[in-house]
């Protein structure tokens, strides 16, 4: 997943940034338009305000129970999100190994089960729930200091009953395809959970069409996201064993760092390339991308030289490198295009559009099991 534009930064929990996306704010604003609309004073506000503030901090603990697992087994997180509908863990893979997807999956509906049974030893339920329908609806009526806490109970128990519904890519889904991947391999798994996710999706979408907004979002969400894995795993299963010397481009034009930008114009006009290596006597020293490029020129540095707009923070990938973990790299990065380097002598550059291509016309023959390949990639 590319990193969200648009997001606040909250601060770092080991090392993982935590950041707030803007359009938390329409959640906030639907908050106090509920109040509003339901009668209720500016201290009912600021309660709901509180709980949701609350409720967030609990859904990031969800999701730093999930990055902290993966942690276990060497993965990293990029950064957690939190979106008007959720958080999200953008870990860098999840594990293949479907004991680890498991506990992975488990662990951050495990954290708010963990909460509701904290809250379960403070919080009189008993009480709230023995009243009568009429009684109970009134003592709910507006968050307050009397029902803050079983409000934050109930909700942290919907979180886990939410979350482990088996819609691929929501928690529920992973641990189904975890359980699957144990009987089967991991591509007919997730092509049984995504298409379960997309069902459950669907009824996502028209319920929430008839009785709840965030619930059309979430189906949304669900819908597509389940996809796009679905067809990123096939995808790294057709990458299986392949290296990056097989799928890199090997004829590309190489820019030298004195080179004027107005003659990177003039190949970027006439050719098809869009971001190019500069190197030095087949020594990398930078990247230059096609979006700097055009800044440079918005910001009437036409007459600049390559080496004061490229950019020298680039990891290189080898050959010998396997596909797969470079199509996860080009995938994560920001501008996808890769150097490949041997014994620091450039010997070809690689990005997406490079290994749909191999996916397209190269590792279809290489597969021994094809019937189990779809060809809708
Ligand atoms: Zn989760």
């Amino acid at each position: 997943m590319k990193k969200m534009k648009g997001s606040l930064s909250l601060g770092r929990v080991k090392g993982i940034r935590i950041q707030v996306h803007w359009t938390f704010l329409l959640l906030i604003g639907w908050v106090v338009f509920l109040e509003l609309s339901r009668g209720n004073d500016l201290a009912a506000i600021f309660w709901s305000i509180g709980f949701v503030m609350v409720l967030f901090g609990c859904v990031i603990a969800h999701e730093l129970g999930h990055a902290l697992t993966a942690a276990r087994y060497g993965i990293g997180t990029r950064q957690i999100t939190l979106l008007p509908i959720g958080g999200v863990a953008s870990l860098e893979s999840m594990p293949e190994n479907p004991k680890e997807e498991l506990l992975v999956a488990v662990a951050g509906p495990a954290v708010n089960l963990v909460i509701a049974l904290l809250l379960y030893l403070v919080v009189p339920v008993g009480d709230f729930i023995s009243q009568d329908p009429a009684q109970l609806e009134e003592t709910l009526s507006a968050i307050n200091a009397g029902n803050f806490l079983f409000y934050l109970f109930s909700a942290n128990l919907m979180l886990v009953l939410f979350n482990i519904i088996p819609a691929f890519p929501m928690d529920g889904g992973r641990i189904l395809r975890a359980l699957l991947s144990m009987k089967m391999n991991r591509m007919q798994a997730t092509q049984i959970a995504a298409w379960l996710g997309q069902m459950v999706a669907l009824f996502f979408f028209l319920f929430g069409l008839l009785f709840n907004p965030i619930l059309v979002l979430i189906g949304v969400f669900v819908f597509f996201g389940a996809q796009g894995e679905n067809i990123m795993v096939q995808q790294m299963t057709l990458l299986k064993n392949r290296s990056v010397a097989e799928a890199m481009m090997t004829d590309i034009t190489v820019l030298e760092p004195d080179d004027p930008l107005s003659e990177v114009v003039d190949l970027v006009l006439s050719g098809t390339e869009r971001d190019f290596v500069v190197a030095a006597d087949r020594r990398v020293e930078g990247v230059l991308y096609q979006t700097d490029l055009v800044a440079a020129y918005r910001n009437g540095r036409g007459d600049a030289r390559v080496r004061e707009i490229m950019n020298t923070d680039v990891e290189p990938l080898h050959p010998d490198e396997p596909l797969s973990e470079a199509y996860i790299k080009i995938r994560s990065s920001q501008k996808g295009f890769f150097p490949v380097v041997d014994r620091q002598q450039l010997v070809g550059a690689i990005d997406q559009n490079n290994i749909n291509e191999f996916i397209v016309f190269k590792s279809y023959p290489g597969i021994t099991d094809r019937a189990e390949v779809p060809l809708n990639t």
